[in-house]
């Protein structure tokens, strides 16, 4: 009975074929694999957003999301790249840590109005509760999970 209300699930993306799995997030160590393809689950690097299932991915889970909004052009989103995949690693099992290509997915960019990039935003039960423009270090990031 507590095992299921104290229950968190996110929903991740497959890496390999795109299915939305449903990942409790306390059990990532058991090696999840996704129920299309069989792949396995991968929650230690950023996941990857777009335009088709940032609703769903963010909405769905229970736990906070992380998004960092970039553009492979962008010299300061690509600084943040080792910082941001520290960070996935460390809030294994606590929150989700994706990132959304703006050129790639410009609906979503334009709907949070996302003008500069690198920006962070933090996503409470589908709202964005937080937002951080430009390259911050990896304490900044835990520190804006507080809120
Ligand atoms: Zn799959």
């Amino acid at each position: 009975m507590t095992e299921t209300a104290t229950k968190r699930t996110a929903i991740v993306p497959c890496a390999n074929c795109g299915k939305l799995n449903r990942v409790d997030v306390a059990r990532v160590d058991a090696h999840p694999s996704c129920g299309a393809c069989q792949a396995p689950i991968h929650l230690d690097a950023p996941i990857t957003l777009t335009d088709a299932n940032f609703d769903k991915i963010v909405s769905g889970s229970e736990v906070p999301v992380v998004v960092d909004f970039y553009a492979d052009w962008c010299g300061p989103c690509k600084a943040m790249v080792p910082v941001f995949t520290e960070f996935a690693r460390r809030q294994r099992g606590q929150a989700l840590v994706a990132k959304v290509d703006t050129d790639r997915s410009p609906a979503v960019s334009a709907r949070f109005a996302i003008r500069s990039i690198p920006t962070l935003t933090l996503m409470r039960g589908g709202k964005e509760v937080a937002r951080q423009v430009g390259a911050v270090p990896l304490a900044a990031l835990e520190q804006m999970l507080q809120r």
